[in-house]
């Protein structure tokens, strides 16, 4: 949805929507829900509300699809891309709300949907957060199952302590 600056009202505008952006590499699974309170002041404009849905990831330990609730807080502070490099913008790094810019009069709220989304995406998403993964050696699925090759890997420092008794042996 394109919100027109110039048609917010004095008393602001309250809005609930659905989309779905479009991401590239990111399924979203139903459509994201915004509640957004919108307000105004000369030509700035201030975005405060919520976003929420939910992502389908696969995980980077075990390589199933699963699906990850996002609920996002907004706090944006827009200003005409026009005021870009202007001196004006000196005094904004002062405030804690992040700074956007809308061009020719409108926010497209699709874009703070995606951006709420993509701020949100782990680097590396987990099924859960004692997700086993897959064994290296037979790919076997460890969060169901245990497999064979699993009892005869020796932990490292196991290793280290089995060769330094072997030479303690020796020595003795
Ligand atoms: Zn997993
Ligand atoms: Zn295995």
């Amino acid at each position: 949805m394109k919100i027109s600056v110039f048609d917010i009202p004095e008393e602001g505008l309250n809005i609930e929507l659905n989309e779905t952006p479009k991401i590239d590499g990111v399924i979203i699974v139903d459509s994201f829900k915004a509640i957004l309170r919108i307000e105004k002041n000369g030509r700035e404009v201030f975005v405060k509300g919520v976003v929420s849905g939910d992502v389908e990831l696969q995980c980077s330990r075990c390589l199933k699809d699963f699906n990850m609730p996002i609920r996002s807080m907004v706090e944006l502070i827009y200003h005409p891309i026009e005021e870009l490099n202007k001196e004006e913008l000196v005094e904004l790094k002062r405030d804690e709300m992040d700074v956007d810019f809308y061009r020719e009069g409108l926010i497209d709220t699709e874009d703070i949907i995606r951006d709420q989304i993509l701020l949100n995406i782990p680097m590396k998403p987990l099924c859960s957060e004692d997700c086993k993964g897959i064994c290296p050696h037979c790919g076997s699925d460890l969060n169901r199952s245990n497999c064979e090759c699993e009892v005869k890997e020796i932990d490292p420092r196991m290793a280290v302590l089995q060769s330094l008794l072997r030479r303690m042996r020796k020595d003795g």
